[in-house]
């Protein structure tokens, strides 16, 4: 049997797991990723975590992938001005201490990997993931090919623009309209507080956040209700988007705000998906929060992703 170390670099969390060729995953280790340092505290964290599995498993090892929040630069074996961190560059070239070979990949493309090989895309070939998170990005297998673009980053579709009637400065500050300015769990409570303006709304008693707002629909809030129903508008303008670009036969999404609020999320993306191409089986990830770990173990087994 194979096994692998696979990494999930979040804005949020990072996890460490051991796994094998079978999509096991042995051990697990999950982190609040360090939010402030230099540009080698993310790669040292890193270290400092494997190292806490390789010392109690001594498993023989095939590799260490990272699956990383973008954007990448593969140049620079970096992720330069991510959106959700702090960080100008986090230089991951520290991690050639393992004396380990280390895959670098996109963590949407990560994804959707993981969900081809491990879940619910096992026998297709056109496939795409949706992360709805604290970012929102996006990962496609097309004709059985991992879209990957320059530097990994074809899924940065959270910055498609979606959007001109609030024209929201994105959090990534290149532009307008993104869809993550809109729904993704960091920006929403902006949103919330601009839509109840436009709509003559008076503020609810509950916080602008998404965690909350979610929480006050859950609870029956009829104006939380109608926000989440205009966010799930936008969800399904995105994935009309995706449909028309990649044709696929599957979409799932993950993330905190699939996985937790799944019905608040699939329904209004159900009912407001366009249909010009036949709509495409959408659902929430069979692989709930490890479809990036087993997408990780793939890549590593697969020898897929950018050699460090
Ligand atoms: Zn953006």
């Amino acid at each position: 049997m194979k096994y692998a170390i696979a990494i999930d670099l979040g804005a949020t969390n990072m996890r460490v797991a051991l796994g094998n060729e079978k999509g096991k995953i042995l051990v697990k280790l999950k982190e609040r990723t360090v939010q402030k340092g230099d540009k080698h505290s993310v790669a040292c964290q890193m270290l400092r975590m494997i190292a806490s599995i390789t010392e109690k498993h001594t498993v023989s090892i095939a590799g260490v992938g990272i699956a990383s929040l973008g954007p990448l630069d593969l140049k620079k074996k970096a992720i330069v001005h991510p959106a959700n961190l702090s960080y100008n560059i986090i230089d991951l070239k520290p991690l050639k201490k393992t004396g380990r070979k280390i895959f670098l990949l996109h963590e949407t493309s990560a994804a959707v990997l993981g969900e081809k090989t491990f879940g619910a895309g096992k026998k297709l070939v056109n496939v795409v993931y949706v992360t709805l998170s604290s970012g929102i990005g996006t990962g496609a297998i097309v004709d059985g090919n991992l879209l990957s673009g320059i530097d990994g980053n074809a899924g940065e579709l959270g910055h498609m623009n979606i959007d001109t009637h609030y024209n929201f400065l994105c959090s990534c500050k290149k532009g307008r309209g993104h869809w993550e300015a809109y729904a993704s769990g960091k920006n929403m409570g902006r949103f919330f507080k601009h839509w109840l303006k436009e709509n003559n709304i008076n503020k609810p008693s509950f916080k602008a956040e998404s965690k909350t707002i979610f929480n006050a629909a859950k609870n029956g809030n009829k104006t939380a209700l109608k926000f989440l129903n205009d966010v799930g508008k936008l969800n399904a303008k995105a994935l009309s988007n995706i449909i028309v670009a990649y044709s696929p036969e599957l979409i799932t999404l993950g993330g905190s705000e699939a996985l937790y609020h799944s019905k608040l999320i699939l329904e209004p993306i159900k009912k407001y998906v366009d249909t010009f191409l036949k709509k495409p089986k959408i659902m929430i990830t069979p692989l709930g929060e490890d479809v990036v770990l087993l997408g990780v173990l793939a890549a590593v087994f697969s020898q897929k992703g950018s050699r460090l």
